[in-house]
């Protein structure tokens, strides 16, 4: 029989430093096998140059270059983590898996069938917290009920943190208790249907002079001047603690966008409803109009309103548009054009490189009025007061639409005053049913 192991499996925490779950497996005293499984069951719904799959790809070849100085490899697999971690089982002799926390609905699940099929081997499970300060469960109200308003829930959050501090889990300096093994080579891009352009994806720095400006610029996306970590955050190539350290020291705003990004992973923890349906279920009921042609022009950016059509087209060629953006052609979408907020949630979905259910989903919610917390359903931004305010010089929409102001660019696809009133009209018959 061989000599036993310890796994550690990385999902969503693509580092050597600063990783909990890492670190606890590390210093369990047996050699820990590094495993990656590139998820079928994810990998077949997403289309053959996924920005998402490349960033995740190159990560890995980066983080076993990082390694090499160990002689150390992360073993990379592809298929299905039950059939992976059966094959895993036969191949060593393993006394527990480690990992971090993953909380959205088919994380859980696929925990917890890989779970069970490790108990039945008598094999531990065991898990840790990562990818949040707190997770669902730590920030209650004092009858021990969730919160649903964001400024209660982060004023708690903030004096949870003060009181405990902050963690930091020095994995880094324990790498040599990986196991000293060579795995088979990775698997190909073209092997799992992929076609993806090779690079390295190191360690992100954390601009600090970004941070300490944020108050400031972070609302001009013609300045681009917010940190651009949320891929990081997403896929855990920087540690959110430090994050949070970061904020602490250089900004309380920054820190507070941090903040709203727990607060709505506890909302998709405690209701998991919102996945499909609205927080609020009088707003289901809304009817929305759903016209293919004009979410089709929404989505390609010829809607003939410069600001909404330099954000989709940012979005579209880069994999990521600035925030203030995104709230004008998310109230656009359902609002201006009356179009169901799931339709606009699921194109993000698929061409967000920073991707994330809960905050997609959150602000989707509070942008067409459905969600906790939400923006109340007559606040409709005018797209043209947003443009003069925050891209005052056109900076922005000159950058992403070249023939603006010219014969080629196309005419408003709605009125404004006349979508506002109709939208008015809609919401209103729907809450009153
Ligand atoms: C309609 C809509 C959809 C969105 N979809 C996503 C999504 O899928 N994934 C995602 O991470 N963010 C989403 N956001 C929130 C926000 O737009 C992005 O987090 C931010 O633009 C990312 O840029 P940055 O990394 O430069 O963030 P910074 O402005 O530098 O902020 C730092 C980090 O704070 C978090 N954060 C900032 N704003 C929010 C917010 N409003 N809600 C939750 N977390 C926030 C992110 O992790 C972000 O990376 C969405 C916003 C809207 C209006």
């Amino acid at each position: 029989m061989n000599s036993p192991v310890n796994v550690f499996w990385f999902r969503r925490d693509l580092r050597l430093n600063d990783n909990h779950g890492l670190f606890e497996a590390l210093r369990s005293g047996l050699p820990i096998l590094p495993v990656f499984i590139f998820d079928s069951n994810i990998l077949e719904k997403l289309p053959e140059e996924d920005l998402r799959v490349a960033f995740i790809y190159n990560r890995i070849n980066t983080l076993n270059t990082q390694l090499e100085k160990f002689n150390r490899k992360i073993a990379v697999f592809y298929g299905k983590p039950e059939v992976v971690f059966a094959g895993l089982i036969s191949e060593y002799s393993i006394e527990s898996v480690y990992t971090n926390h993953d909380y959205e609905p088919y994380a859980l699940e696929r925990d917890n069938s890989v779970s069970n099929l490790l108990k039945s081997s008598g094999i531990a499970f065991k898990t840790f917290k990562d990818q949040v300060l707190f997770e669902a469960g730590e920030i209650q109200k004092s009858d021990g009920t969730p919160y649903v308003v964001f400024t209660p829930y982060s004023k708690k959050w903030l004096e949870k943190m003060n009181a405990e501090g902050v963690a930091h889990y020095d994995s880094e300096s324990i790498l040599v208790n990986l196991l000293d093994k060579t795995p088979s080579a990775m698997p190909t891009p073209a092997q799992m249907g992929f076609s993806i352009s090779m690079s390295s994806v190191y360690d992100p720095e954390i601009p600090s002079a970004l941070v300490k400006d944020y108050a400031e610029s972070r609302n001009f996306p013609d300045q681009d001047k917010t940190t651009r970590l949320g891929v990081h955050l997403r896929f855990g190539t920087i540690s959110v603690r430090e994050c949070i350290n970061e904020g602490r020291k250089n900004s309380l705003v920054w820190l507070n966008e941090l903040i709203w990004r727990e607060f709505f992973m506890q909302i998709l923890a405690h209701y998991p409803k919102v996945v499909n349906n609205a927080f609020r279920s009088d707003y289901d009921r809304i009817l929305w109009v759903n016209n293919e042609d004009q979410f089709k022009r929404w989505c390609e950016g010829t809607t003939g309103y410069p600001l909404v059509d330099a954000g989709m087209r940012e979005l579209s060629q880069t994999g990521f548009m600035h925030n203030r953006v995104r709230m004008v052609v998310a109230s656009f979408l359902t609002k201006h054009l009356l179009i169901d907020w799931r339709w606009g949630e699921a194109w993000f979905a698929e061409k967000l490189m920073d991707f994330e259910l809960s905050s997609n989903n959150g602000n989707w919610q509070w942008a067409a009025g459905t969600g906790c917390d939400a923006a109340p359903y007559f606040r409709i931004f005018n797209p043209y007061e947003q443009a003069k305010k925050f891209d005052k010089n056109e900076v922005y929409i000159r950058r992403w639409v070249p023939e603006y102001k010219s014969a080629a660019y196309p005419s408003p696809i709605v009125d404004h005053q006349t979508a506002r009133i109709r939208c008015l009209e809609v919401y209103k018959t729907a809450l009153k049913a």
